[in-house]
């Protein structure tokens, strides 16, 4: 890898291409349905490793590494199976997380090189740069800010709804939202995806204005 600068426009690109060709047009995005479009990825849960290897837990903890998810990479095949944790009484939003960030690191190709991600060969700083990217990914994809602005987002609370993500995850991307309002840049497939977005974003106009009437009847 010659540089370690986060490749924010390259991941944008890949966002955006996930929403105009699947034609997501509201939130929270279907992760699932998102991933299963990939014909060469498949998601497997803990639990149904544990039980297909006739393992235990600690078995299980012990070949899967993560406590939240992993993926292998055959890459003869060019096939991905992502593994999530269903074990730990894990909630929905952070299965979510999860599983968008695995495949950021399939999309972002931080697996050419290695089977792993968590190989031993990986420098600190690589694999911070790795998962930072990943991160970067998950963020957009779940998030994006060009639909929240048009949501007119106000608190973390608001994205912890519309998107369905977890409370910290929430603060963490409305801080980052905050960052992108300051010097928001507009590309063309950004305005195709607020289009295809346009008839959620009206119903949720109207929950509002319904709402705020609902408020002020009383
Ligand atoms: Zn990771």
């Amino acid at each position: 890898m010659n540089t370690l600068t986060i490749r924010y426009k390259y991941i944008k690109n890949i966002v955006n291409d996930i929403y105009l060709k699947l034609n997501i047009t509201e939130f929270p995005i279907d992760i699932i349905e998102v991933i299963n479009s990939f014909d060469n990825i498949k998601i497997v849960s803990y639990h149904q490793f544990m039980i297909d290897h006739n393992l235990t837990k600690e078995e299980t903890f012990e070949i899967l590494t993560s406590e939240e998810g992993c993926t292998d990479y055959f890459k003869r095949l060019d096939r991905y199976i992502i593994y999530y944790n269903d074990i730990d009484n894990k909630s929905e939003e952070r299965i979510r997380w999860t599983l968008t960030h695995e495949l950021g690191h399939i999309l972002c190709c931080h697996y050419s090189h290695n089977t792993k991600i968590f190989s031993k060969d990986l420098t600190e700083t690589e694999y911070r740069y790795k998962e930072a990217e990943a991160n970067h990914f998950t963020g957009l994809l779940l998030s994006n800010p060009i639909i929240l602005k048009k949501l007119n987002v106000r608190c973390s609370y608001d994205i912890e709804i519309f998107c369905a993500l977890s409370s910290e995850a929430s603060k963490y991307r409305y801080d980052s939202y905050k960052k992108w309002c300051k010097h928001q840049f507009i590309t063309s497939s950004d305005r195709y995806i607020v289009r295809n977005f346009q008839n959620y974003l009206d119903r949720k106009k109207q929950d509002y204005a319904e709402y705020l009437a609902f408020m002020n009847s009383f």
